[in-house]
């Protein structure tokens, strides 16, 4: 079995239970085959400290059989390259939010110059034999500046977020740049049809591509195989969190305080992806349409904070803020708060107590690659008596999550209705849907998404 590299931004220690979902899906392999973890060690290292662009200093770790190896970044390319071209063009245009991105052209000379510098830290530590998976919108480039020092080894690239269709793309000055830099790969992961539809349609329309059976692509002389590998989560740690002590007290704390009300729930990073102000308008249409809800359904809003420094996220915190303080102003009783918004992250022990606790979840995103919190909220049900999610159909999510009410988050009144609908929903069908929602989410869980898409990738011919 070849040696695994993974690359991503950040890196964690897989032997860590808050290292995430990647950090799962590719601890087991790695420990296998006794692989290399590479990425940015989350270190801003200031030019009066020697921060010097495009220089950043390696660090070895051992855990247990895996290396982790990471570069520190200096002040200025972390700004660029992560607040700048990643988070400032490339996850606004991905979004769908063109409106929204910064199109400056030094950004692109920094995000190029980091993956340079990264491409040059690791090419040393490859054998070549080694199996090599790169993550997400920060390291497209990776591959090309790997195969300009001569790497041949197999090389796959998996991106966690949206890919949208070519007039979207196609606002980037260096949309051509990046999507050849995507053909240095051998795989190309999506997190959903749609979006492999619309790589499909870029790579014909724009670079003149021809489909070459199944999922290959031939451009820049280069054939490629992009496929849609859909993202899952640990069904069984999550439903094991679910019996922890942190998780039951959070239920039963909840089922207590709200007793005779409805409980609906959200739970995201505060990003302008999620659709957060649009919720919160479907749920004061719910009150003014629906007004059996006053004094009842409750929406707990968490949002955890996220890229503070970039001012799309500021401008938002204080739109949510504001309407949340609108909405309890003028429905708020004595003891009744319609909205209950905070801005912090919840422990992930407690995470499947409150979803539990929730009748209605509302995953509502105007644009999103997966959304794992649909998957979640799924897992952490009761099987006899489980809540209903409400999803955006532009989820990446809704591709498989097909016995959610779906709505399109933009149609303010529409989405009052599916809450309204979810509210009331009789015990049989919420049983029937959640049931087939967790044979979903089961058959495809997080272990299975890294275990096909590096079988797909081990059995790709090398070079
Ligand atoms: P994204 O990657 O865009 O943040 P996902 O829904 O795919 O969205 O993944 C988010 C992950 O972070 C989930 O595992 C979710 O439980 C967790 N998470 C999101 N918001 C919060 C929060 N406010 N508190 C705790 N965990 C959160």
């Amino acid at each position: 079995m070849s040696r695994l590299v993974a690359v991503s931004n950040r890196v964690a220690d897989p032997r860590n239970a808050a290292a995430g979902g990647l950090a799962v899906a590719l601890g087991e392999t790695l420990n296998a085959t006794g692989g290399l973890w590479f990425g940015w060690s989350g270190r801003v290292v200031e030019a009066a400290q020697g921060g010097t662009p495009g220089e950043g200093e390696l660090h070895l770790h051992h855990a247990g059989d895996i290396t982790l190896a990471t570069v520190d970044l200096s002040r200025e390319d972390h700004d660029a390259y992560y607040l700048g071209y990643s988070n400032g063009v490339l996850w606004p245009v991905f979004h769908y939010r063109v409106d929204l991105a910064d199109f400056d052209s030094g950004h692109l000379n920094v995000y190029r110059r980091v993956n340079q510098l990264f491409a040059r830290k690791l090419a040393p530590l490859l054998k070549p034999d080694d199996i090599i998976w790169i993550h997400d919108y920060h390291l497209i480039p990776l591959a090309s500046e790997l195969r300009a020092m001569g790497c041949g080894q197999r090389i796959g690239f998996f991106l966690h977020i949206p890919l949208p269709p070519p007039p979207i793309l196609t606002t980037i000055p260096q949309h051509e740049w990046l999507m050849r830099a995507l053909f240095a790969y051998d795989l190309i992961g999506f997190q959903s049809q749609a979006d492999l539809e619309h790589f499909a349609r870029y790579a014909q329309s724009e670079a003149g591509a021809e489909p070459m059976g199944e999922h290959r692509y031939r451009a820049f002389h280069r054939t490629v195989r992009a496929q849609a590998f859909p993202i899952g989560i640990d069904v069984d740690e999550f439903v094991s969190l679910g019996k922890g002590p942190e998780a039951q007290e959070t239920y039963e704390m909840m089922m207590a305080q709200y007793a005779r009300r409805r409980l609906l729930l959200g739970v995201d990073r505060l990003d302008y992806s999620k659709g957060l102000p649009e919720r919160m308008k479907a749920f004061q249409a719910l009150m003014a349409q629906y007004p059996e809800n006053r004094s009842s359904a409750t929406l707990i809003q968490i949002a955890a904070p996220s890229r503070e420094s970039v001012d799309a996220y500021a401008d938002l915190r204080r739109q949510l803020e504001g309407m949340s303080g609108a909405i309890n102003g003028e429905y708020g009783e004595l003891d009744w708060m319609p909205i209950r918004y905070i801005h912090r992250t919840t422990s992930r022990r407690r995470l499947p107590g409150l979803c539990r606790a929730a009748r209605v979840a509302l995953v509502t995103p105007l644009r999103d690659g997966m959304n794992l919190v649909a998957k979640e909220y799924i897992a952490a049900q009761d099987p006899d008596d489980p809540g209903v999610l409400v999803l955006s159909r532009f989820a990446g999510a809704a591709e498989q999550l097909k016995e959610a009410l779906m709505v399109n988050p933009y149609d303010i009144q529409g989405t009052a209705q599916a809450i309204q609908q979810a509210l009331h929903m009789p015990l049989a069908e919420r049983q029937s849907r959640h049931q087939k929602l967790l044979e979903r989410i089961r058959a495809q869980d997080v272990h299975w998404w890294s275990r096909e898409y590096l079988r797909t990738l081990g059995e790709m011919d090398q070079g």
